[in-house]
């Protein structure tokens, strides 16, 4: 249902050295042959092919050394028979050559001025030669639209010839956590309210997920403060994330607000543990996640919801987890009526992965993160699961 609304966002000209880890929002064809000049593959001596015919142990050709060829010189002289240039890797061959001889097979003789070299083989026509467009050819696709940008990506943007890149847009994410309790971190502790910790927390997660994070300072429960603001909020944001006020409590005020607001609620509950009371809305295109206040759930609903929408929005067309099996390493008795993400660490042995549960994740606690590398699932039902059982793992 997500995935069906995030689109990519417009895109954006960005360096191409700060383009790493975005997505490219063109086909990068080639607009020319690479190599565009005939390339040498090795050091040793361009010939013409023909000339080695008759070369042999007992027999060796020798050349008369015309020219030295460094890499990004011109080559002068025309090879003709009989005659050879000294050729580095990755030179321009020069006219008339059609192969290159590697230095180990040669002997090179210098009389004063005078130079030669001797071959004792055969060397086919085209060796050691890179041909014009032997590596890409003129108008070849080699960077599909929404392809990541990493390492060698950038390399062939700059073979290329592309010093910026069209990428997708990073979404500018709003973070509003509601509750009369919070506190922002600098402050003093008071009886009875706490320090908000799940904006800091979803800063990070957006981030990490490639977006740009904003924090909206908190709004206490009153259903009158948010009509405005969220409106307002998601006007001028890309995606809007909301914490707390979504259970059933008298001051669950995001649940009501979602009922009576401009747009249009998608859900308001979901089959998992932690996250039940996971609510998301979309309006003028625009998606709204409230997720729940407990800092377990919030970071699960971000985990499994918000950060593959993001990957969408960033042009990314797979943007889901790729879930794997690993062996579970202690007996997890609990039976749940819905799938259960506890937050788990993984370790590898001889080449099989072992995932463990970090202690115990109820989701009001926040230490079972620490340290998490992926969520071990828990499918509903059954009578739970014992050690060594293969259980589904989504990497974090
Ligand atoms: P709620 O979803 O509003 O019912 O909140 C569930 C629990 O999470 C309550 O114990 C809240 O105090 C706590 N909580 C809500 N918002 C935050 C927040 N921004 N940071 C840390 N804890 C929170
Ligand atoms: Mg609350």
């Amino acid at each position: 249902m997500l995935l069906d609304i995030a689109t990519a966002l417009p895109s954006e000209e960005v360096a191409l050295a700060q383009s790493f880890g975005r997505r490219i929002a063109v086909d990068a064809v080639a607009g020319e042959p690479v190599p565009h000049f005939r390339r040498s593959g090795m050091d040793g001596y361009a010939i013409r092919a023909e000339d080695t015919a008759n070369a042999a142990t007992d027999n060796s050709v020798t050349f008369d050394v015309v020219e030295h060829i460094p890499c990004g010189a011109v080559p002068k002289a025309t090879i003709t028979s009989g005659t050879a240039a000294r050729i580095m890797t990755g030179a321009m061959l020069p006219e008339g050559a059609d192969a290159v001889v590697m230095l180990e097979m040669t002997e090179t003789r210098q009389d004063g001025e005078h130079t030669t070299v001797s071959v004792k083989r055969t060397v086919a026509s085209g060796a050691n030669v890179s041909p014009v467009g032997s590596d890409v050819s003129e108008g070849e696709l080699l960077l599909p639209r929404g392809s990541r940008i990493g390492a060698a990506e950038t390399a062939l943007l700059a073979t290329l010839g592309m010093a910026s890149v069209p990428v997708y847009r990073k979404p500018k994410v709003a973070l509003l956590a509601t509750g009369t309790e919070l506190l922002v971190p600098d402050a003093p502790l008071v009886p009875g309210k706490i320090r908000n910790s799940n904006s800091y927390m979803l800063s990070a997660q957006v981030t990490d997920a490639g977006g740009v994070p904003e924090i909206i300072r908190s709004v206490p429960d009153r259903l009158e403060l948010l009509s405005g603001l969220v409106e307002e909020l998601m006007e001028s944001y890309d995606l809007l994330i909301t914490t707390g006020g979504v259970s059933v409590g008298d001051y669950d005020i995001m649940t009501d607000f979602l009922y009576e607001w401009g747009g249009t609620l998608l859900f308001n509950k979901l089959m998992m543990r932690p996250g039940s009371p996971t609510s998301a809305a979309v309006r003028d295109g625009k998606l709204l996640f409230a997720l729940s206040g407990n800092p377990g759930a919030c970071f699960a609903g971000f985990e499994l919801l918000v950060r593959p929408t993001m990957y969408a929005m960033q042009g990314d067309a797979r943007p889901e987890a790729a879930s794997s099996l690993a062996v579970l390493e202690c007996d997890f008795p609990k039976v749940n009526a819905y799938p259960r993400f506890i937050r788990g660490r993984r370790r590898t042995e001889k080449g099989i992965v072992y995932a463990s549960p970090l202690g115990e994740d109820r989701s009001s606690r926040l230490l079972p993160g620490l340290g998490a590398d992926c969520f071990i699932v828990i499918p509903p039902g059954g009578q739970g699961l014992s050690k060594g059982e293969l259980v589904e793992v989504l990497p974090l």
